[in-house]
């Protein structure tokens, strides 16, 4: 049977323990995903990731911890609450109900994310377009569904509240303790990594939309008369940017300084575009050809979105450039919004002048950076199918395996294991003929395989196999700590001794 790369990809992550869908055995909701134990690690391993590179760009930023449900009157001021709708359709033949720009996306290629709700009736009729389920054309009118979880908290259920649908209005509720509490200085960030919910009308495409999902996500709170200046500009002003702007269609290679000269674009937010740009590229290691920084037009942005690109990486599991972050300059609206409906004074008196801040938001998505992650390491042999994740993103790092099952070889096989494990995510592995056992290890992406054989008990050495060529050396059990090491720093195998096979 053929099947998909996405069905490949998730049967691999459901059987092996990346992710399942939660509460599957009573049928689950689409849109709710468990992580199992190496989704876990290697999630843990995203967000570690993300936290040392972002936070560390500024010696001014940190990170929060808030609450995920929050009154109503924070989404009536954010805008959430009038303004956070999708476009609704229903079928009438079968009642199936969908998101109409995401019917027209994926059958006519446009991006219909923010036509008006008549624009998108009339390409319904104009096109033919049919209904996913039960392909009748005949739909109601498209209609605003607000994607906000509403809860009623308390005993009487009189405090309307919500789950909040992004992690980013915590670092603006929390803004006015941090900036007194910061000393009052400008630059400051305020990150989150935490839940984020939308009722997602039609969550499909497996792992990507979710209903429940998580966000890092990290507000920079600054001086706007300081939006043309960033500390750091020489570091980064010749470095080329993949951008991919609204008015051609094409990626075109400009340099930070041409973008601010030619293109109009602030300093600071093209550092931070420079930024995310080097961490794909050069942490997560996507391929160049695989990643564009794309820019939205005035008409699909957020109304509030002074600067909004996205970062857009092209997956072959769901055909095509997708989004998996936004870098979105929001300009004073949300400390502006929450000033007015709040009464409390959000404007700051900074180096002689009362003003608020402006906000640059990094808002990435992790679960679909995951997925994202998956997607592009995935890789496919006549005997095997393997990640070749980056080793700084590999849920584990090492296994050890005895060659047979006698012999005293799994003896010395748990010693090994027994030396590795507190400093590498280390597994052990009897079950099977080692061929298995090495087909397991490439599935699930783990870099470094060990095998205890009757050698080592002669003379102390093991085979180190690498998962990328399926290459062995010999090599010392004294000198394995430090091969690891540089092999999971990024170092080649041949570095380490000759090939055995
Ligand atoms: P989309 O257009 O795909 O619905 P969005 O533009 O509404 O996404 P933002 O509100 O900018 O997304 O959220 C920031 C990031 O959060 C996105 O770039 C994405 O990575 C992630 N994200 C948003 N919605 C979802 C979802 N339903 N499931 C998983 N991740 C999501």
């Amino acid at each position: 049977m053929n099947i998909s790369k996405s069905e490949k990809i998730t049967n691999i992550a459901t059987k092996r323990g990346f992710f399942f869908p939660t509460a599957e055995i009573y049928n689950a909701i689409s849109g709710f995903w468990t992580y199992g134990h190496l989704g876990t690690l290697m999630k843990r391993k995203f967000e570690n990731l993300w936290r040392d590179y972002f936070l560390k760009l500024n010696d001014n930023f940190y990170e929060i911890e808030g609450s995920n449900i929050l009154p109503q009157k924070v989404f009536k001021a954010s805008g959430h609450l009038d303004h956070f709708n999708d476009p609704l359709t229903e079928c009438r033949k079968c009642h199936f109900r969908f998101r109409a720009d995401q019917l027209i996306e994926d059958e006519l290629n446009i991006n219909a994310e923010e036509y008006p709700l008549e624009k998108l009736d009339k390409i319904l009729k104009k096109e033919k377009l049919s209904c996913p389920k039960c392909s009748s054309q005949d739909f109601q009118k498209t209609k605003s569904f607000n994607m906000m979880f509403d809860l009623k908290v308390g005993s009487t259920g009189t405090e309307i509240s919500y789950l909040s649908p992004e992690t980013a209005q915590n670092p603006f509720l929390s803004f006015k303790r941090e900036y007194y509490a910061l000393r009052e200085t400008l630059p400051f960030g305020l990150a989150k990594i935490g839940k984020a919910f939308r009722n997602e009308i039609s969550p499909r495409q497996g792992f990507f939309r979710l209903r429940e999902f998580t966000q890092a996500e990290l507000q920079i709170f600054f001086n706007p008369d300081k939006l043309d200046e960033a500390e750091s500009w020489n570091k980064i002003k010749n470095y080329k940017l993949q951008l991919y702007l609204s008015k051609n269609n094409k990626i075109t290679l400009t340099s930070c300084e041409n973008a601010n000269k030619k293109l109009n674009l602030p300093k600071l937010y093209l550092y931070y575009l420079a930024k995310t740009q080097q961490f794909y590229l050069d942490t997560l290691k996507i391929p160049k050809a695989k990643f564009r920084l794309r820019e939205l037009s005035e008409k699909e942005r957020a109304f509030y979105n002074k600067i909004h690109f996205d970062i857009e990486l092209d997956l072959e599991t769901l055909k095509g450039w997708k989004e998996v972050a936004g870098i979105h300059y929001r300009t004073d609206y949300d400390l502006e919004k929450h000033q007015k409906a709040s009464g409390e004074k959000l404007e700051v008196l900074n180096e002689g002048k009362r003003f608020f801040p402006h906000v640059i938001e990094l808002s990435f998505g992790v679960d679909r950076n995951i997925w994202s992650l998956l997607d592009i390491f995935f890789k496919e042999e006549k005997e095997r199918t393997l990640f070749t994740l980056p080793t700084n993103l590999v849920p584990v790092e090492v296994a050890v395996f005895p060659l047979v099952n006698k012999d005293n070889l799994p003896k010395r096989a748990i010693e090994v294991y027994n030396s590795l494990k507190d400093k590498y995510q280390t597994f052990y592995d009897f079950k099977g003929a080692i061929g298995k056992m090495y087909r397991r290890m490439d599935e699930i992406g783990c870099p470094i395989m060990l095998t205890i054989d009757h050698q080592t008990l002669k003379n102390n050495t093991v085979t180190l196999r690498e998962i990328k060529t399926m290459k062995q050396i010999r090599i010392n059990i004294k000198k394995l700590e430090s091969t690891i090491e540089q092999i999971l720093q990024g170092q080649k195998l041949n570095k380490f001794g000759k090939y055995i096979s």
